[in-house]
């Protein structure tokens, strides 16, 4: 798809994001401010579960505690995080904040929920169509790789649809696991790899 066409339409499906209500309308109690950030021409995606409160107060994805920690991942890379969202892409599988889940944090986006916001990640993956993707958690991972643990993901790079995905753990929601030895050791080999294609791609 030429640029020019890649950018109109991702701009025209930015605009129909914004207006979307279908979660309300559907009974679920999200806050209707679809979270996302980047450009036509990224050539890495990230994409996380939901956006938080702080990402619906600021308009900015990965802006809160979790985002600092994602950033900081991404920097042992090479990646500086202003550049990175200047010139890639993130989003989300569910694009709204789902809300509080008692005081346990954040409610999951339910499958009913992902599935009603499936369709702007499918046309997000079309238009831009990122040669990395980068799935953080494990609903996201899901998305891409189906039903697989954080031991089988994270430190992999998997080729799906000629499209390399590189799976993260959630910076905030995988505590327990982040907190293993042996997962502190998959986490570096993700970073290594994650290293590795950005030099490959020249990002
Ligand atoms: S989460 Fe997705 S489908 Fe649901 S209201 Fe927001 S943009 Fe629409």
């Amino acid at each position: 798809m030429p640029r020019g066409d890649r950018e109109a339409k991702l701009v025209a499906l930015h605009a129909e994001m914004r207006r979307c209500r279908r979660c309300l309308d559907a009974g679920y109690p999200i806050t209707p401010r679809p979270i996302f950030s980047g450009v036509a021409t990224a050539r890495i995606m990230v994409v996380g579960q939901a956006p938080g409160l702080n990402e619906t107060r600021t308009g900015r994805p990965f802006d809160g505690p979790a985002g600092r920690r994602l950033f900081a991942w991404l920097g042992q890379a090479g990646f500086v995080e202003d550049e990175f969202r200047r010139t890639q892409y993130i989003t989300a599988v569910t694009k709204c904040y789902p809300g509080k889940k008692g005081a346990r944090g954040d409610r999951v986006p339910t499958a009913a929920e992902r599935r009603l916001c499936a369709p702007f990640l499918a046309r997000e993956l079309e238009i831009v169509a990122p040669k990395l993707i980068i799935p953080v958690g494990r609903i996201a991972i899901s998305r891409f790789l189906g039903e697989i643990g954080l031991d089988e993901a994270v430190g992999k790079v998997f080729n799906r649809d000629d499209r390399l995905i590189l799976p993260l753990p959630h910076p905030s929601g995988a505590n327990l696991w982040l907190n293993r030895p042996e997962s502190k050791d998959l986490l570096h080999a993700a970073i290594i790899h994650l290293r590795r294609l950005r030099k490959s791609m020249s990002v």
